[in-house]
C-alpha cells in the first residue's frame, strides 16, 4: 500500500491508500478518484512534504552568503566612490598615467573591457576589477 497527499482542484488536500503508484495511476485516469470535499475528480498528487535535506540548506547558506557578499561589495563600491575618482572610460589612459608619471598617488576607479585590463596587468600596472553591484536592482 502507499499513501499520497492530494490535491483537488477545490484548493482541498486529503490523503488517500492505493495497491500501487499504477493503481493510482490507472484511477486517476479512469477519473474514480474523487475528492472527499467536492467530488471533482480533477485531483493530483500533491509535492512530498518540503523536507530540509543537506541540499536545501546548501542552497540556503548560499543565498545568505549572497546577500552577505553584495552587502560587502556595495560597501565597497560606496568607499570608492568617497575616495577615488571616478574616470569612467578614460581609465585604461588614467591608470597608465599614474602608474608611469607617478605624479599622484590619488585612486582612480572606471571602466575598462577584459582586453584593456589584462593590458594593463601585463603592463605590471596594478589594477582589480570587481562586479559593480547596482544599489538597487535593475528594471
Ligand atoms: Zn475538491
Amino acid at each position: 500500500m502507499i499513501k499520497y497527499n492530494l490535491i483537488c482542484k477545490c484548493g482541498n488536500t486529503f490523503e488517500s491508500w492505493f495497491a500501487s503508484s499504477l493503481e493510482f495511476d490507472f484511477l486517476l485516469k479512469k477519473k474514480i478518484i474523487k475528492c472527499i470535499y467536492c467530488e471533482s475528480s480533477t485531483v493530483r498528487k500533491t509535492v512530498m512534504a518540503p523536507r530540509l535535506t543537506r541540499k536545501s540548506n546548501q542552497i540556503l547558506k548560499k543565498t545568505k552568503l549572497q546577500k552577505h557578499i553584495k552587502k560587502q561589495l556595495i560597501d565597497f563600491k560606496k568607499h570608492i566612490e568617497k575616495n577615488c575618482e571616478d574616470v569612467g572610460e578614460r581609465f585604461p589612459q588614467e591608470a597608465r598615467s599614474i602608474h608611469y608619471d607617478k605624479k599622484t598617488s590619488k585612486g582612480i576607479y572606471g571602466k575598462a573591457t577584459p582586453e584593456e585590463t589584462s593590458e594593463l596587468i601585463e603592463e605590471g600596472i596594478d589594477v582589480c576589477t570587481l562586479p559593480w553591484v547596482r544599489d538597487k536592482p535593475e528594471n
